[in-house]
């Protein structure tokens, strides 16, 4: 069965599925993307990850390509169109096709809508978290605007590999005050000694994730304190535990930082728990 792909307004197999060379997402990077988990058929947290979507385009002043009622519809018929049960739906809004020139184009100019969706394996991810993931840091060197979710992810890009080459599965950023930002596509959560949930605010720093708020949710039905500050580099190696959250991980926990193990480099149970209760939370939206 070919892959289809949804590209400004066709159902196109990958094959055949492409978009203009003026469009402004890749020669500028001048757009913003969503990613949601589908699980079991469903697709998981959509309003929220729609919501932050309209903040992005704010944001960027893009305009929205298609209603926020059709662009559901198109999720959903992108997942169906692939028979993806376990996965993950993939939005990108540019801000359209124009000659190149940096000043935005005439508001004529619509933005440019492409989705795709992918199967993974639930097994694959289930074995992951049972034996934890290993992280590096690196510096943050990225804009000031990460909160917004945009398709400029060279430096993400470059973390990722970097730890993908030292044999570790995320990258943590590291601003120049020693405290962790967030991992390169993940948000970054400790476990203190005293066994509350630290995670940074998503005012500044971050991007505000949508699985960290449903584990806030979580963490709040499970009776667990959490403290949103951030933390350093040596307060998550003398952690109880450490993990990340993310659509694609949803909470992986993370039993090494920069080769050192974090308690006894085995996944902790607060991060365990969390997992096994999250699809109990997250709002579920039939594809
Ligand atoms: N931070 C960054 C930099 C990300 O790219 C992502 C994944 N999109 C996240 C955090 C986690 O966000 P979410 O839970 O919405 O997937």
């Amino acid at each position: 069965m070919p892959r289809i792909a949804y590209v400004n307004g066709r159902y196109v197999p990958h094959r055949d599925a492409s978009v203009h060379i003026e469009d402004r997402g890749y020669q500028f990077a001048d757009g913003v993307y969503e990613v949601c988990e589908i699980s079991r058929g469903y697709i998981i947290d959509m309003p929220g990850h729609l919501d932050r979507l309209d903040r992005s385009l704010r944001e960027l002043s893009i305009g929205w390509p298609v209603s926020r009622k059709a662009l559901e519809m198109i999720l959903g018929e992108v997942v169906r169109r692939n028979r993806v049960r376990d996965g993950l739906v993939y939005l990108q809004v540019t801000r359209g096709v124009a000659r190149r020139d940096h000043v935005f184009p005439p508001a004529s100019v619509r933005p440019a809508l492409v989705v795709t969706a992918k199967s993974t394996d639930p097994a694959v991810s289930a074995r992951r978290a049972e034996a934890g993931v290993s992280v590096i840091t690196v510096p943050d060197n990225r804009w000031e605007r990460v909160d917004i979710k945009t398709v400029g992810l060279l430096p993400n890009v470059l973390a990722r590999q970097k730890a993908r080459e030292a044999g570790a599965y995320e990258a943590w950023f590291v601003g120049t005050d020693g405290k962790v930002t967030e991992g390169s596509s993940t948000n970054a959560w400790i476990v203190s000694q005293d066994g509350r949930l630290v995670t940074r605010p998503a005012e500044h720093g971050i991007l505000r994730g949508i699985t960290r708020g449903t584990v806030i949710k979580v963490a709040e039905q499970l009776g667990l304190k959490i403290e949103e500050r951030a933390f350093t580099v040596e307060e998550a190696k003398a952690a109880r535990e450490a993990f990340i959250t993310s659509a694609t991980s949803i909470v992986l926990p993370v039993v090494s930082i920069d080769g050192a193990a974090v308690a006894n480099g085995h996944p902790g149970s607060v991060a365990l728990s969390l997992r096994a209760a999250f699809f109990d939370v997250a709002e579920k939206c039939l594809a």
